[in-house]
């Protein structure tokens, strides 16, 4: 299918983006990676009058270590996140997760923001954002404001970013020397965005956990925080004790629906499933 006539404007600067953006409102929609956009115009499920390409903005690209925060310009390429030795030094997770991500050829465009954006429930790099207790700067036009990424995603494709805003960056606190992450999944094929995935993120301190934050994707309207599992295992050593405690606790945390790929018991199934291997990758010192 082809998309529905629209007009493109390439922005010069993040100002004018804005300024267009204001200027068209809903008739206009910011183009990234174009990796999820492009498909929902040539599918016709969405049909903005105007394109406005962020592209050019250097100044939203580029990944930098600000105050002990990592800073990553929305615009910046899920490729060049996964090659980022910043990035794998102080977050690993990001790194950890970008290999689940379609294939090269699309990471090769896609971009964070594009994907936080988007909120895709089965994408990894919301969860990961809520894992890492990274916050999302934004841009509009009552200037510029940051928001926790737990509160940032509110359902099905459903965001915090305002009308006329924009994500300017991605910051994630650097991960502490104790800190340990993991990311596991099931899709059908790889590349395919996830039936179910887990992203772990915990401190070990002398082999017990603390601070752990479990978030799964593909099993709710958006990234879904397992606040219960979590509880169980603070202070507690990785063993199949603790273990089966954060699987039971997972029926408090997770409330799955059926959908294409799975019903609600297969996805519960999968969860304990991943829960096992996350926590296992955990113990095993994944950074
Ligand atoms: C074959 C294929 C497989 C894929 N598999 C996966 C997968 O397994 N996991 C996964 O997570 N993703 C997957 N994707 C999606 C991919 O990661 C996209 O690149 C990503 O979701 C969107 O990023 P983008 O830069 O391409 O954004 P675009 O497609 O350009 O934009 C997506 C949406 O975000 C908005 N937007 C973009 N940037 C901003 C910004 N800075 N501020 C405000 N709004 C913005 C756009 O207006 C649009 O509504 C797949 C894509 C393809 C084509």
């Amino acid at each position: 299918m082809k998309p529905a006539p629209f007009a493109y404007v390439r922005a010069g600067s993040l100002d004018q983006a804005l300024d267009l953006l204001a200027e068209y409102g809903e008739d206009a929609r910011v183009l990234a990676g174009g990796q999820s956009l492009i498909a929902t115009l040539n599918l016709r499920l969405s049909a903005p009058a105007v394109l406005i390409d962020i592209n050019g903005l250097d100044e939203l690209a580029g990944i930098a270590v600000e105050d002990g925060v990592l800073r990553i310009g929305a615009l910046t390429r899920q490729r060049v996140i996964e090659d980022s030795r910043e990035v794998e030094r102080d977050a690993p997770l990001l790194t950890m997760a970008m290999p689940y991500i379609a294939h090269p050829a699309v990471r090769n465009r896609g971009t964070i923001g594009g994907s936080i954006a988007l909120a895709d429930p089965a994408a990894e790099l919301p969860a990961c954002a809520v894992a890492l207790g990274a916050r999302i700067e934004l841009r509009g036009p009552s200037g510029p404001r940051t928001v926790e990424a737990e509160g940032f995603f509110r359902g099905l494709y459903e965001t915090d970013l305002g009308p006329g805003e924009v994500i300017t960056a991605i910051k994630v606190p650097k991960s502490a020397p104790a800190a340990r992450s993991a990311i596991a999944e099931f899709a059908r094929r790889h590349g395919d965005y996830a039936m179910i995935g887990l992203a772990g993120h915990a401190r070990v301190d002398g082999g017990a956990l603390a601070d752990v934050r479990l978030v799964f994707f593909g099993v709710g309207a958006k990234p879904i925080r397992a606040t219960a599992a979590g509880a169980v295992l603070e202070g507690r050593k990785i063993d199949d004790a603790a273990v089966a405690a954060a699987q039971d606790a997972l029926a408090d945390d997770l409330d799955p629906s059926a959908d294409l790929h799975a019903g609600a018991a297969t996805k519960l199934h999968l969860a304990r499933v991943l829960t096992a291997r996350v926590l296992k990758q955990l113990a095993g010192g994944a950074r």
